[in-house]
């Protein structure tokens, strides 16, 4: 069994995996232990009283799945062939993988929009999930980048601690489902923001994190800043499909697509978890979850194969 990516899901897959005896190997990618590793503080993660850190609850995951026998690799899978069992997959330094069943855990990554002000306060003010730090921003002023879905919901989950949230849209109309721009219109607690971009994310004086955004109005050119505590980048997000495209099915967006209630990619033995095969809830907890789930159904799919070969002989 091969599974590719180190973050909450693959490193869950390989627990299930290994302690189901199916001697798990990991291709940990240039981005070991995944985008936890980007964070600090991790408050919803079950099980733990107090703050975490992302870096180290990835290291504990890691040392828990190699403690019960799994093995990890150093690479980057470059090059896949997946037209038959066994697969066969070729890492950046030319390394030949192959396996009887394979466990897509590549992630997505969120996009940004690209300035360096973003960069430097990503984690001090600026974030990409509402969900992840939301919480953090009790009482607080906050905005929202964004006009699409995500955005949308992004900042309806806000006003759940923010008495104060605005959405910034470049456009004069969002492209979310009409639903959902109902609920955003009629909220007390949200404006909005036409034709703005954001110029510049400001910091404050110090260690202070962000204390406003420079917005540019697309039409006029003007610039003008607003007060803000938290920035939520809401452009939506990138799979890490690219490899897969034309071996395996993936929807509009570029995720894999899975049998609902299930793992199964559209390649019999190709297992896919995590935020790869999931925009919806993109939470550690729930590609740890689908983690478990893939580890599972490849052992059934092992089990059911060695049956058939058995039963032919
Ligand atoms: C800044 C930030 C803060 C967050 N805070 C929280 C939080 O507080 N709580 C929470 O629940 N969630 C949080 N999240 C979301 C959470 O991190 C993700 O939902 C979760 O990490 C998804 O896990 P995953 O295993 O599917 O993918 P990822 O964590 O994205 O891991 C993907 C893995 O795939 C590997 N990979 C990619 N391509 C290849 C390849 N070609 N070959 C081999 N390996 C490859 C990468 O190296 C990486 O190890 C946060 C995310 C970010 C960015």
């Amino acid at each position: 069994m091969l599974i590719l990516g180190s973050g909450p899901a693959g490193l869950t897959a390989a627990i299930y995996a290994a302690r189901a005896g199916m001697a798990p190997i990991v291709v940990q990618g240039i981005q070991p232990g995944g985008q936890l590793t980007t964070t600090t503080d991790v408050e919803n993660y079950p099980g733990f009283r107090d703050v975490i850190q992302g870096p180290w609850l990835m290291e504990e995951m890691q040392a828990q799945a190699e403690h019960v026998g799994a093995q990890m690799m150093w690479d980057t899978i470059v090059e896949v062939d997946l037209s038959r069992r066994p697969f066969r997959l070729i890492g950046d330094g030319g390394t030949v993988y192959s396996c009887d069943v394979l466990v897509i855990a590549t992630g997505a990554q969120a996009k940004w929009l690209g300035l360096e002000s973003e960069q430097r306060l990503r984690g001090q003010g600026v974030s990409a999930c509402a969900t992840c730090d939301g919480f953090f921003y009790r009482g607080k002023k906050v905005a929202v980048i964004g006009g699409g879905n995500t955005a949308v919901e992004e900042a309806l989950y806000l006003t759940n601690h923010s008495h104060d949230v605005t959405l910034i849209h470049r456009r004069d109309s969002l492209r979310a489902e009409k639903i959902l721009q109902k609920r955003l219109f009629a909220h007390p607690q949200i404006k909005v923001l036409w034709n703005k971009e954001v110029a510049e994310f400001v910091h404050g004086d110090g260690n202070r994190g962000l204390v406003a955004l420079d917005l540019k109005d697309t039409r006029s050119g003007a610039v003008e800043r607003i007060d803000v505590d938290g920035g939520f980048v809401a452009i939506g997000h990138h799979p890490a499909t690219e490899l897969f495209q034309g071996h395996v099915d993936l929807d509009e967006d570029g995720y894999i697509k899975v049998t609902p209630g299930t793992t199964n990619t559209s390649v019999p033995g190709v297992f896919a978890c995590g935020d790869v095969m999931d925009k919806i809830y993109r939470q550690a907890v729930t590609a740890a979850g689908t983690g478990c789930m893939a580890a599972l159904d490849a052992e059934r799919f092992l089990a059911e194969a060695d049956y058939e070969a058995l039963a032919a002989e």
